[in-house]
């Protein structure tokens, strides 16, 4: 423990913003990160209480009292390598994590969390510029080849972790790009683009080798999922071909929203809207971008992918931005003693809302209006939660201008083709079934085929993506060789 009496010392500081109207100007990062200072008496805080409920709180179960005091005794080389044995991606995870190891943190229950999103920000950060990420190729090659089809978080774990002990490793993506939603969702400004092009070179020295471009069976005809694939491989083929498959294609079927109207030009999910723009971040040209100018632009769902499709609204120079949810406001502050140490139900401010935004909570979509085709508004209703269901309150309908509509509802499963041509058997959500026990984990039930990631689990978090990631690794490890000595 850095300094006993820290926690009463020193006040949480929050990593800050660039001022709205500069950030709104680009797509780059704008979160202005601790100095190397800060971290040190941010680091203070922790007040190793002896049983490390934020330990268990992340994902990953990254080692946060002792990163804590390596930070704070000055030791970043070592804090590096505390931190990276846990987790493969930090720089990912310390940008763009929800954080419920600070829900979980002791100090939360009668005072402000430990700031330790901030300071692994800083460890890995200042990591990458001091050169202490290096390539770990393996010591001997085994001669097994591993197949992982989808490059999101949950698959660039696996592969590098199997790598690292001598597996030949194929990561698969039917993107052009590696990287999932990492890649194609995830605003540039939220997370730039070179913190996956950093570890793709780095794992390509360890001996991954990436496919971009190869869709592994094939999606549903007219489907919407992002695909930039120029070539197909076939389940059978890939089985042929490899020792082992571990399947980590993400969930990436959209929630509709089947109201009268939905066939309206200018209604578009998510994730139609905002790969595009991550694209021409790129440096890609793409005819007829989907874009925001001059819009009234409404969201339809109020987490983070809606909050994404806000703060991309706003940089395209939208009109006004309206974001529904239809579950009712939450507190703004938890009842501590009530939930602690798990992760609270309260109203989150994304800095996308803060770069303006009116929000509705509450509120169902009926109908959608239009003109020649096109959209033109939308006619909503409030509702209440009677007997755990939702229902509409007479009297209360309301309408609603807008020239965009963006559905960010969420995810309801992985594609369910891709999952049928491997003859994998699937869970009650639709989801790739397979248990997380220490032996035998993440093994579908067709031979030496795994499953990991929001594939397996359903939509989720980038940390639970690396989690998955990292214990697949060592399941079909240990399937290959008999045992394995990777992580869990
Ligand atoms: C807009 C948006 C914002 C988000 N923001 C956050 C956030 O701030 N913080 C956070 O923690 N989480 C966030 N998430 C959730 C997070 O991105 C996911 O939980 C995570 O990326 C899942 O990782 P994954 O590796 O399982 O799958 P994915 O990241 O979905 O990657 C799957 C990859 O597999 C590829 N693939 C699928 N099928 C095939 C096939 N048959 N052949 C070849 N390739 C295939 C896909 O193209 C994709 O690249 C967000 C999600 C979205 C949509
Ligand atoms: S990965 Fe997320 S939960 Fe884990 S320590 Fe980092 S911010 Fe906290």
């Amino acid at each position: 423990m850095g300094k006993v009496t820290g926690f009463m010392e020193f006040e949480r500081l929050e990593e800050g913003y660039k001022p709205v109207p500069e950030r709104l100007k680009h797509y780059k990062e704008f979160v202005v990160g601790l100095t190397a200072d800060q971290a040190k008496v941010q680091a203070a805080r922790c007040m190793d209480c002896g049983t490390p409920f934020c330990n268990n709180g992340c994902p990953v179960n990254n080692i946060i009292p002792d990163f804590n005091d390596l930070v704070f005794q000055g030791d970043w080389k070592n804090a590096i390598t505390v931190l990276h044995s846990t987790n493969n991606f930090p720089e990912f995870t310390g940008r763009i994590c929800p954080a419920p190891c600070e829900a979980a943190c002791t100090l939360n229950v009668n005072d402000d969390a430990v700031g330790i999103k901030s300071i692994e920000h800083a460890i890995i950060d200042r990591a990458w510029a001091e050169g202490w990420v290096l390539p770990q190729p393996p010591k001997h090659k085994t001669g097994k080849k591993v197949a992982v089809v989808g490059s999101g978080p949950a698959g660039m774990a696996a592969a590098q972790q199997l790598a690292r002990v001598g597996h030949d490793v194929t990561l698969f993506e039917k993107n052009d790009r590696v990287g999932g939603l990492l890649r194609y969702g995830i605003p540039d400004f939220k997370m730039e683009k070179s913190h996956i092009d950093r570890r793709v070179a780095q794992m390509q020295a360890e001996g991954v080798v990436f496919r971009t471009g190869v869709m592994v069976g094939e999606l549903p005809k007219g489907s919407k999922v992002t695909n930039w694939a120029k070539e197909t491989i076939s389940p059978e083929q890939l089985q042929h071909d490899f020792d082992a498959v571990l399947l980590t294609g993400g969930s990436e079927q959209s929630r509709d929203l089947p109201v009268p109207g939905r066939d309206l030009d200018g209604i578009h999910f998510a994730m139609e809207f905002l790969p595009q723009q991550n694209k021409v971040n790129a440096g890609d040209k793409l005819k007829g971008q989907l874009r925001a100018d001059g819009k009234h632009v409404i969201v339809i769902g109020g987490g983070d992918t809606g909050s994404d499709c806000v703060g991309t609204s706003n940089r395209h120079g939208a009109v006004s931005v309206t974001q529904f949810e239809v579950m009712p406001q939450p507190p703004e502050q938890e009842n501590k003693p009530l939930v602690w140490p798990y992760w609270p139900l309260k109203l989150r401010t994304s800095s996308s809302h803060e770069e303006g935004c009116t929000r509705e909570f509450a509120v169902s979509t009926k109908a959608f209006k239009g003109e020649k085709g096109k959209v033109t508004g939308l006619t909503t209703v409030h509702v209440e939660m009677k007997d755990g269901k939702l229902v509409e309150i007479a009297g209360t309908e309301k309408e609603y201008k807008a020239d965009l509509v963006l559905l960010a509802m969420g995810f309801v499963n992985p594609v369910p083709t891709v999952l049928d041509a491997f003859g994998v058997d699937k869970d009650g959500r639709g989801n790739a079934k397979a248990s997380t026990d220490f032996h035998g984990g993440y093994a579908t039930n067709v031979p030496k085929v795994f499953a990991a990631g929001d594939m397996r689990r359903g939509q989720s978090l980038v940390v639970w993506a690396i989690r998955e990631g990292r214990q697949a690794a060592r399941s079909v490890d240990e399937f290959l060789m008999g045992y394995s000595d990777l992580p869990r």
